[in-house]
């Protein structure tokens, strides 16, 4: 899978994603992560990318035509690299569609994806008008760029991607899958501070500890998320759990 970043700042996109998982994929070949300067694409001499807003009001406007001169090269780049569908251009912004785990595992069956971090005070509505596909915002709160949430939607659609994650470090227990929070989880020592890890995961007895989990998913998800749990598929046994848990609470 492809993801190409249209940014201020590339060297931010590209050094914040090449540790861990995410750069032991890149350096495997199963993902790959460009980012494009919009700046290489101004015609101005000063290298100007934004300018004071029509209408008056606070701070700079990003320009529409670096962005669209960037992105006709990667379409065309692309084109030649054998792509014959356009990717989707995601716009990072907080007036977006919220990421979820549900998007990114969505978005990670595309082969390519472009993303466009905006700046200052944003962009100019016609290049958003002429090419984004998706406008998709980290959370209700403003950045001062799109680069931490391009990262951050980077990461997790990469870790939906076969191949990226090993077995060990699979993905189908993790929170939101299923509607529910992971369990909690211990490693050695047995002991510490004086807290002894839960009995039965020492137990070694599997059906027992699978019950555990689900019945530890199933209350800290009551505990911070409870909205979640309309959505999570439970046995006839789990959902007594659930009202169970209800009535005490
Ligand atoms: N004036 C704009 C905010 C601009 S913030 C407004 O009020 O809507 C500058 C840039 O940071 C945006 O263009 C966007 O690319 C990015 N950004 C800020 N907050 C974000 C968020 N919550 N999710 C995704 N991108 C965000």
């Amino acid at each position: 899978m492809k993801f190409t970043v249209m940014t201020l700042f590339p060297e931010m996109v590209l050094s914040g994603l090449n540790t861990s998982i995410i750069g032991r994929a890149v350096n495997a070949g199963i993902i790959s992560i460009d980012a494009v300067n919009i700046r290489d694409y101004t015609n101005d001499k000063h290298k100007h990318v934004d300018d004071y807003p029509y209408g008056g009001g606070a701070g700079m406007v990003m320009m529409a035509e670096p962005i669209y001169l960037c992105y006709k090269d990667i379409l065309d780049k692309s084109s030649q690299d054998g792509s014959e569908k356009k990717p989707r251009v995601i716009y990072m912004t907080p007036q977006g569609k919220t990421f979820n785990q549900s998007m990114a595992k969505e978005l990670a069956k595309e082969e390519e994806l472009i993303f466009l971090c905006g700046h200052y005070e944003g962009v100019d509505e016609r290049v958003l008008e002429e090419i984004v596909t998706d406008e998709v915002s980290v959370g209700d709160y403003v950045l001062s760029g799109g680069e931490l949430p391009a990262m951050v939607m980077i990461d997790a659609i990469s870790r939906m991607v076969p191949g990226v994650l090993t077995n060990e470090e699979s993905g189908m227990n993790e929170s939101f899958e299923g509607n529910l929070l992971e369990y909690p989880q211990y490693t050695r020592p047995e002991e510490w501070m004086g807290k002894k890890v839960p009995e039965v995961l020492l137990s070694g007895h599997h059906a027992n500890i699978e019950k555990w989990r689900r019945e530890k998913q199933i209350e800290k998800t009551l505990k911070v998320r409870p909205e979640l749990l309309s959505g999570a598929e439970l046995s006839k046994k789990e959902k007594d759990f659930l009202e169970q848990l209800k009535k005490i609470k």
